[in-house]
């Protein structure tokens, strides 16, 4: 029998308007890449989301189009964020750091038929848009005054003089509203596309799980980027509960991060591990940390224990999270359950360094390799599994990618190892996935090898992430010469440069004479990360 309650959907425009609402005063504030500090209102920010629908409205955009941007963490992103999903098209936040292969193909897929840049991106955007569909409009996010040179549309002139109301249409709840690429182990990047449903249950799920830093009055700075997986939620939590937003813009060094962190009084901090290990060396220069900072989230990569006791250490909560661009993208979240607060801070501290427990609505399960569940104690280790209503049901347009993503029930795989131990606390142990995280960016090996292998002297050649203290991975080529005559470095770095951003190249570089094996003739990365396990970086 069903029940009998209203179906109402859920929509993202109703986010905003609760907080127009009924958290008026929550703030939002940007550091501009016209270099000032904008403060603004969820009350003041819902006429400006207006009037920008309106405009988007007047460039023809429609249902389900989808409108790109390339901007860095501010109010204008936020703007674009609520005004294309409210209107009923797809929010496609693009990565720039990105090399500009992954970047055209991402754009090209996507189909985009408008694109919102920062000033910052706009050299981006010169070089690359004679490979882009044309037809393509672009969007300088700033105002008149501050306009490049070039066939640029003006974000300001889209807002001028349009009603500071918008008569949001009610979508139908499963309607696309965000698309966020992530990289593939071979390949080209892979979108996830959220719905409206998802991301307002995200928004709550978060809020459930993090009740002391989503609530009014206190102040969260993500410094993760609104282009990786929407900033982690936090733009849809934040207003849904009234807490306020700094925005930091394009600096994201320690000295800049640690001065608006201490003259906004922020509270709770969210990032990866290596903006937090640059946030370290600017606290221990200072000799404090910045004022009111109480909590921070880390995550997109395993957070050093070091780094966990020296903000425990400063009185700083630290809450290690685990997700993923598919899962919108919160696993599991770390703070300590009440019925262990009484633990010393070691015990404390060993509890945190595991990647947290599930937040509602998130299931997990751990396969051995023969498909069967393995017990949640502590000890089994296999591929860890997700469901919930969060997490994405297949790529965007992408049947090869989706072939191998699910088990037969229908779960996420998520290429990670893991074990959970009976409280529920998951640890992360390795990546079965072939892809290397360095400052919470993907890098793929094989794309990287593919690339080396079309050199005439190379003969076989594997890339293997090593740790590094600042990047926490980086990448080690190793390479089978095809003869005596050996490839020169440099030679093989402008080959791999044709293809990646320069930050995506490896470190080093061995030489070698063969490639250990597997069983079934594979190369072994796991043999040969164990001999190049002493093996130092440049610079590391
Ligand atoms: P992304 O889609 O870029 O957010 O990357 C998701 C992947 O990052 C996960 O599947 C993990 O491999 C890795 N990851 C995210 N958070 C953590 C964490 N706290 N510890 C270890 N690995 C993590």
């Amino acid at each position: 029998m069903l029940g009998s309650m209203m179906n109402t959907p859920l929509n993202i425009a109703d986010i905003l308007k609760f907080a127009a609402e009924i958290h008026p005063s929550g703030e939002i504030v940007s550091v501009r890449t016209e270099g000032d500090i904008q403060r603004t209102t969820y009350r003041e920010t819902l006429a400006r989301v207006s009037q920008l629908a309106h405009g988007l409205k007047g460039q023809g955009v429609n249902i389900g189009d989808r409108i790109a941007t390339l901007a860095w963490n501010g109010y204008r992103h936020f703007e674009l964020y609520y005004a294309i999903s409210g209107i009923g098209a797809v929010c496609h936040t693009i990565n720039p750091r990105l090399s500009a292969e992954q970047m055209t193909y991402i754009v090209t897929h996507a189909e985009d038929t408008m694109l919102f840049v920062d000033t910052t991106f706009v050299p981006i955007v010169a070089a690359l848009r004679d490979h882009w569909p044309k037809g393509l409009k672009v969007v300088v996010m700033t105002d008149r005054a501050h306009m490049p040179e070039g066939d640029y549309l003006c974000y300001e002139d889209l807002l001028d003089g349009h009603p500071t109301t918008f008569d949001w249409p009610h979508l139908d709840e499963n309607t696309a509203s965000g698309l966020c690429y992530t990289s593939g182990t071979t390949g080209n990047p892979k979108g996830t596309l959220y719905t409206h449903r998802s991301t307002v249950l995200h928004a709550m799920m978060e809020a459930v799980g993090l009740p002391d830093v989503l609530k009014p009055g206190r102040k969260v700075l993500p410094v993760v980027p609104l282009f990786h997986v929407n900033a982690w939620g936090l733009p849809y939590a934040a207003p849904l509960t009234g807490a306020s937003l700094i925005f930091p813009g394009g600096a994201l060094d320690g000295e800049s991060l640690f001065k608006l962190m201490d003259s906004e009084q922020v509270y709770s901090a969210w990032g990866v591990p290596t903006v937090w290990l640059g946030l370290q060396g600017e606290i221990r220069k200072q000799g404090r940390m910045p004022a009111g900072l109480g909590d921070m989230v880390v995550g997109g990569s395993a957070a050093p224990a070091s780094l966990i006791r020296f903000f425990e250490e400063g009185g700083v909560n630290v809450c290690h999270a685990w997700g993923m661009t598919e899962m919108s993208p919160i696993g599991t979240t770390g703070n300590l359950p009440t019925h262990l607060g009484d633990l010393s801070l070691d015990e404390k501290l060993k509890l945190k360094a595991k990647q947290g427990r599930r937040t509602c609505l998130v299931e997990l399960k751990i396969l051995g390799e023969d498909g069967q569940r393995l017990p949640h104690d502590g000890i089994s280790e296999g591929e860890l599994f997700v469901r919930g209503p969060a997490i994405t049901a297949g790529y965007y347009k992408n049947d090869e990618a989706n072939k191998d993503a699910f088990d037969a029930e229908g779960w996420f795989g998520t290429g990670d190892i893991a074990k959970i131990d009976a409280d529920g606390f998951l640890s992360i142990t390795d990546r079965a996935k072939d892809l290397i995280k360095s400052g919470g960016e993907w890098i793929s090996s094989i794309d990287l090898e593919n690339v080396v292998m079309a050199h005439p002297k190379v003969a076989n050649c594997a890339v293997i992430a090593l740790p590094h203290p600042k990047w926490d991975e980086r990448p080690f080529l190793v390479v089978v010469p095809a003869g005596d005559d050996r490839p020169e470095v440099p030679e093989l770095m402008a080959l791999l440069s044709e293809h990646f951003a320069k930050w995506q190249l490896p470190d080093d570089v061995a030489f070698v004479d063969e490639l250990p094996l597997t069983a079934t003739g594979k190369v072994s990365k796991l043999t040969l990360r164990r001999q190049f396990a002493d093996h130092k970086l440049p610079d590391a």
